[in-house]
């Protein structure tokens, strides 16, 4: 299949606009994504036609909006092939996702002395819940490493693994370096000795094939608003034997089954896991955003990003003092990177001005930048509708930037 750039663009109507009198280069998608028509008509076609709350009235409005809010359960469940409907549970974003799990599974599973094993690469998203949760069960969090080239150092796992290993928590893809981490390989070595696995797919689902069957992961979670969708919407998948056993972590209305003044019993997952009123509107429009990766394919998503990354990269290699953090062999379209002697904020502030948005700072991975001793990077990402002359343009800019603050 042929990749129509100018068909995907014209589905962004925002990409058209000029910042301060240029032509906008959105760099900053492993942030968040534009929305296309699909994705806005949808939103708009709820409020203006049938909004209602969903499964609880008995009446027309209220009827359509659930039916379309439990397909949009069944796209995602399609979309990552889970097994079962009901191992889709909707949050309000990938650390919701996380602190469910973290909170209730921890609840359930975790006792002093347990050990959850989380990577050096983790978002603050997927490190912290499990900290927090572990201090509340008097459990402890082990470090798996990362290489220079910011690959995980996957062969300790065996050692790290031990009897009081309750859990291992990583990200699919590191929204820092861009590293594809190997999930199915880290899996099948956990699951040898019966661990689960929680895999952070945030920066993952909108960019490869992710098949949580094919992985056999035990929770996987992502964002919405990172693939094209609404912010305020998230996914957590879990297996089913793994939420059967688990407490709900937030009680309300929607989550019950029979409640008295002294007692209450829970629904059945996932509405156990979904208390109180959801972002109706954003997960209805969140099955368009999957239509659209659907119908143009994952594979051919990621053909054409690679080929901006091996573009990008090579250009900005060819940068004196430029250094790129993340360089292992399988990547997704995440760069960053700094200048010698020119602190990230500034580059980042500059390029603005140009007409270039790309993320600035530690990027919510403070260990990460430990690791590396730095305070920040520039991170430029990209995403289905971004093209060369865009990136022609932003090294175009960066150099020229680079020359004013050296
Ligand atoms: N994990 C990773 C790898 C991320 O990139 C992000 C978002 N930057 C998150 C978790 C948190 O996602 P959200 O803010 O949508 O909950």
């Amino acid at each position: 299949m042929k990749y129509d750039i100018q068909k995907m663009r014209s589905y962004f109507p925002v990409l058209k606009q000029e910042v301060y009198g240029r032509p906008l280069i959105y760099f900053d998608n492993a942030a968040s994504t534009q929305k296309p028509v699909q994705v806005l008509m949808a939103q708009e076609r709820l409020q203006n036609d049938y909004y209602g709350n969903i499964h609880r009235a008995a009446h027309y409005m209220a009827d359509k909006a659930t039916g379309d809010f439990e397909t949009a359960r069944d796209e995602v469940k399609n979309f990552i092939n889970a097994e079962n409907r009901e191992e889709i549970i909707f949050t309000k974003g990938t650390t919701e996702s996380i602190n469910l799990v973290a909170a209730s599974f921890g609840e359930q599973f975790l006792t002093p002395g347990s050990e959850i094993i989380v990577s050096e690469m983790e978002h603050h998203s997927n490190l912290v819940p499990w900290q927090i949760n572990a201090l509340r069960k008097g459990a402890k969090i082990v470090k798996l490493p990362i290489s220079e080239s910011g690959e995980l150092q996957t062969g300790l796992l065996p050692e790290l693994i031990s009897s009081k290993t309750k859990l291992i928590a990583v990200a699919h893809v590191s929204n820092v370096l861009g590293t594809v981490n190997p999930v199915a390989q880290i899996i099948e070595t956990a699951h040898k000795r019966d661990v689960p696995v929680f895999v952070d797919g945030a920066q993952a689902v909108p960019h490869i094939q992710v098949d949580v069957q094919s992985l056999d992961a035990d929770f996987y979670a992502f964002s919405a608003h990172k693939m094209y969708g609404s912010n305020g919407v998230g996914v957590l998948y879990g297996k089913r034997k793994w939420l059967e056993q688990m407490p709900p972590y937030q009680g309300g209305g929607e989550m019950i089954s029979e409640v008295s003044f002294e007692k209450t019993t829970f629904s059945e997952i996932p509405y156990k896991f979904e208390a109180g009123t959801p972002n109706i509107t954003g997960v209805i429009a969140f099955s368009e955003a999957i239509k659209l990766l659907r119908e143009t394919g994952i594979d051919n998503i990621a053909a054409w990003e690679q080929e901006l990354l091996r573009y990008a990269t090579e250009q900005l290699k060819a940068i004196d003092g430029l250094r790129i953090y993340g360089e292992a062999p399988h990547k997704s379209g995440v760069i960053s990177f700094n200048i010698a002697g020119i602190h990230p904020f500034d580059l980042g502030t500059m390029l603005d001005k140009a007409g270039v948005a790309v993320r600035t700072g530690h990027h919510c991975a403070d260990p990460l930048m430990n690791f590396y001793n730095i305070p920040g990077t520039v991170r430029a990402s990209f995403a289905l509708y971004n093209t060369k002359e865009e990136i022609d343009n932003f090294i175009k800019a960066l150099k020229k930037v680079a020359q004013m603050l050296a």
